[in-house]
């Protein structure tokens, strides 16, 4: 489905004109919250990250600042832009700070309670007209958005990592998610530079409904004794042609939010051939997570990273 707002306003299906956006609220600092607040900060938005941990609020400014680095080296922005959008991003532990936010974008840990948790302490700070954008990578927007005070201003509005390179964006309209929601957030989206796709609120929505269960499928074949994680890496690169490989690509995820998004998968489809691979369940539950931290199907304290396995 594409997104045409003279189209819907032609029709008289869309409002005249949409809420501005100018003050965003980021809950989550890791590794897409700050890249949410980089992009939003680089458009001309103010941003404020908020996370329970002070050390992730500091982590994220650090890796905002090296990455907007990284983009005054590849030419596309310079230092004075940079400088302007680090003064545009504050950092917070306070909810009280997102009083006057237009939209809160909530990218906390894939885990439904700790989301619904967080609505619960947030929604009484948020002004009425504040909308709230969930990043989830695959738990229902429909769900999400009943246990706030507001599901007709919730959405799915779902960045890629890394943030500041990625062009699309997924936005999912729960069955409560006004057309002013929905055509504002995709309009912000494009503001922000990214291309949307259209999902309807099926677990793990597009990319990771194909994704997630290919990086399963490899775990299998390592698990099983298919392949070493460079033979299975190695193949998808040269076999397939996609720039990372699966393990690799899961290490740089994180394998809690992989395991996460299988199981989501797995009980909400109720089909067998979404079940978690074991190896992937036990990387999981030793704390090996993959690069965020340090260990995973590969070990991040060399250089290059070594196999694990
Ligand atoms: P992460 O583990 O890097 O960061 C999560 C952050 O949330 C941490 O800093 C943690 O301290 C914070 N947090 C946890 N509980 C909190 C609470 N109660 N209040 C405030 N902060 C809290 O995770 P991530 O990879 O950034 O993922 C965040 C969300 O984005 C998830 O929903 C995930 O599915 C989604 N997502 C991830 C990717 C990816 O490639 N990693 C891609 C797209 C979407």
């Amino acid at each position: 489905m594409s997104f045409s707002l003279a189209g819907l306003q032609a029709r008289g299906e869309a409002p005249a004109e949409l809420p501005p956006i100018e003050r965003v609220g980021v809950i989550g600092a890791g590794l897409m919250g700050n890249g949410i607040a980089h992009v939003c900060a680089l458009a001309g938005l103010r941003a404020t990250i908020l996370d329970i941990k002070p050390e992730a609020l500091e982590r994220a400014m650090a890796v905002i600042d090296k990455n907007l680095d990284r983009q005054i080296k590849a030419g596309k922005i310079d230092a004075a832009e940079k400088a302007a959008a680090l003064a545009r991003i504050a950092t917070t532990t306070d909810y009280a700070a997102f009083a006057d936010c237009d939209l809160v974008v909530e990218a906390t840990t894939e885990k439904e309670e700790v989301k619904r948790a967080v609505y619960k302490v947030l929604t009484p700070h948020l002004k009425p007209a504040c909308m709230i954008a969930s990043n989830t990578s695959s738990i229902s927007i429909t769900r999400l958005g009943a246990s706030t005070d507001r599901p007709e201003k919730f959405i799915g509005m779902h960045f890629m990592n890394p943030v500041p390179i990625m062009q699309l964006v997924e936005i999912i309209r729960g069955i409560a998610t006004d057309e002013t929601t929905f055509q504002t957030i995709s309009a912000l989206a494009a503001k922000l530079g990214k291309t949307t796709s259209v999902a309807e609120d099926f677990p793990a929505f597009i990319v990771n409904r194909i994704l997630v269960p290919m990086i399963n499928e490899a775990i299998y074949a390592l698990y099983e004794g298919v392949a070493s994680v460079e033979s299975i890496d190695t193949a998808m690169k040269l076999g397939a042609n996609h720039r990372m490989g699966p393990l690799e690509l899961a290490d740089f995820i994180g394998l809690d939010t992989c395991l996460s998004i299988m199981q989501v998968l797995y009980e909400g489809l109720a089909d067998s051939k979404y079940r978690p691979c074991p190896l992937l369940v036990k990387y999981v539950e030793a704390g090996w997570l993959g690069r965020k931290t340090g260990r995973g199907f590969y070990d991040y304290s060399h250089t290059p990273p070594r196999p694990t396995r």
